[in-house]
């Protein structure tokens, strides 16, 4: 007997919003990805409010993390995010790193290391922003960056002091579950 079926990894996947109802979107995002089979969620994080960079003339975003267990292969689970992105609202195009009412962005999958065109792995900018390491630790803080060969908590400390306000937030997604 053959089984074609990929052996299941596991993920971590940053989530923001900062238009609409953040709250909802993060929450029926997050629902709507692990509403597939093929994705399960095995931890979230807390919600934090936090400034944005990059773009900064926009407003302040929520964002959290979550951990899954996916048989998708990466491109597929890209696909199925950009999807769930899309049935939430999200426009293509608009200003880079600008305002969305959904990113979701793939952090690590497993220890992978991939240059593509459409995916990059771990994400080529994790390792500068607060509100992605932050709530990746508060799941698991000796995650380590495949490439650069460190744990999460500490690229997290190598950010200044001071850079990136984040703030912790008493948000959940009870009333969207
Ligand atoms: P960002 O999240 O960096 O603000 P976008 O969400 O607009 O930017 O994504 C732009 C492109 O980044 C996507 O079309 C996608 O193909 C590509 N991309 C590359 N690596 C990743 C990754 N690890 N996770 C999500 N998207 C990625
Ligand atoms: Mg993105």
């Amino acid at each position: 007997m053959t089984n074609t079926e990929p052996k299941p990894s596991w993920a971590f996947i940053s989530v923001g919003a900062n238009l609409g109802d953040r709250l909802r979107n993060c929450c029926l995002g997050i629902a709507t990805l692990c509403a597939d089979d093929r994705v399960r969620l095995a931890a979230r994080a807390p919600f934090y409010e936090t400034e944005p960079v990059d773009y900064t003339d926009q407003d302040w975003f929520l964002n959290t993390a979550i951990k899954v267990w996916t048989r998708l292969a990466p491109l597929d689970l890209l696909s199925h995010m950009q999807a769930v992105q899309a049935a939430l609202g999200r426009q293509a195009g608009g200003i880079r790193f600008g305002p969305r009412t959904l990113d979701l962005d793939i952090i690590f999958y497993g220890d992978l290391i991939l240059k593509s065109e459409r995916l990059i792995l771990p994400h080529p900018r994790l390792h500068k922003r607060r509100f992605v390491l932050q709530p990746i630790c508060d799941i698991d803080p000796t995650v380590v960056h495949p490439a650069l060969g460190v744990d999460v908590k500490t690229l997290l400390n190598q950010i200044p002091e001071g850079d990136q306000t984040i703030q912790p937030c008493s948000f959940d997604c009870s009333s969207f579950s």
